[in-house]
């Protein structure tokens, strides 16, 4: 049933939260109207609420790019069909789509942010039927929980298949217990690393993912750069490990010092994937790139075309969702931004539409 109008929280200026009831956009031939199942809480929401990163679209407008759902109108061929709706939705069609970077399309549309004033805080969305990722069979996973599949699984798959990560890898994850480092870990792990590493100051956070994925864990608190880098080596060391080459270390917090360690832990043929967000600059002797013969890598997003991967990966437990997500109903938005903001939230949080 295509809904006569959409139910939203929308964001009438950064700060505010306020429902409203938002006409449904004309189809196009392509598109689809999804019944959202929900929509994750990430921390790019909070930066354009709190922090006063832009949007792309002027407010109001509703935020929410990690959605699941099913599609209950447009094209026949899609209606009835769970999905996830890519964070990032590319062109398919300029040059860099075609070279397989779609994910970094100049024309992409992200909901939330980029879309007119659509986002997944909401009862629905219009989106393109191109790019949608089909949910295949989940068994008793909720697809509610699939919505964090939309960025916070997909960004670090894309970062690892960036890091050209393979069986046998050292991988060495900084933010290793965050909403997104998280996953970081558990798909490091799901590709093969023979090691992976965990670093995180969150210390509770931390020793949980000695169950999902982190091998050995170290909370840098207190420790400088060179003493973390130390307890990699040993770690390595005692396994027969690499010490001193080969590591792909992927730094998720987007802090200073998460990337001054990320730094000094890159190595001979080494490999840095910068995949968290941060304001602040840090500085590096960039020559010792050229001395050490490695490499920096920035990523962003994931191409819609490696999802069902992602999914498979979810689906057949090598990355653990249930654990990592809980779902609240979205008329607490106001209160989960809050928590969110303040850090007081153990797992990521899926809103669920309860207009
Ligand atoms: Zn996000
Ligand atoms: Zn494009």
């Amino acid at each position: 049933m295509i809904p006569s109008h959409i139910d939203t929280w929308q964001m009438p200026e950064p700060g505010k939260l306020a429902r409203a009831r938002i006409p449904l956009p004309a189809l196009k031939p392509d598109d689809v109207v999804v019944k959202i199942a929900g929509c994750g809480v990430c921390h790019t929401d909070l930066s354009y609420f709190y922090m006063g990163v832009p949007t792309v679209q002027k407010p109001p407008l509703s935020l929410g790019h990690e959605i699941s759902g099913v599609v209950v109108g447009g094209r026949a061929d899609l209606i009835g069909k769970e999905v996830v709706v890519p964070a990032v939705i590319p062109c398919g069609e300029c040059p860099i789509c075609r070279s397989g970077r779609s994910n970094r399309c100049l024309a992409q549309q992200m909901p939330g942010n980029s879309m007119g004033i659509y986002g997944g805080f909401s009862s629905h969305i219009v989106v393109g039927g191109r790019f949608l990722c089909q949910v295949p069979e989940r068994g008793a996973t909720p697809l509610e929980h699939l919505s964090v599949v939309a960025d916070a699984v997909t960004t670090p798959y894309q970062a690892a298949v960036r890091a050209e990560l393979k069986a046998g890898d050292v991988a060495i994850v900084i933010g290793a217990a965050g909403g997104v480092g998280s996953f970081m870990t558990q798909t490091a792990k799901g590709m093969g690393a023979a090691a992976v590493i965990g670093i995180d100051i969150n210390e509770e956070k931390l020793q949980m993912m000695t169950g999902y994925g982190a091998d050995f864990v170290i909370n840098p608190r207190g420790k400088s750069a060179k003493e973390v880098k130390e307890l990699v080596k040993g770690y390595c060391k005692s396994q027969g490990l690499p010490t001193n080459y080969g590591w792909k270390v992927f730094e998720v917090t987007g802090s200073k010092p998460g990337q001054e360690l990320a730094l000094a832990l890159l190595s001979f043929v080494g490999t840095l994937l910068v995949v968290g967000y941060g304001t602040e600059e840090t500085s590096y002797m960039l020559s010792k790139l050229m001395a050490f013969d490695a490499q920096l890598i920035g990523t962003w997003g994931c191409p819609p075309e490696r999802y069902p991967e992602v999914l498979a990966m979810c689906l057949d437990g090598r990355i653990q969702l249930g654990p990592f997500v809980e779902t609240r109903p979205m008329s607490t938005i106001a209160q989960v931004f809050e928590q969110a903001h303040h850090g007081e939230l153990k797992r990521r949080v899926v809103l669920t539409p309860d207009f």
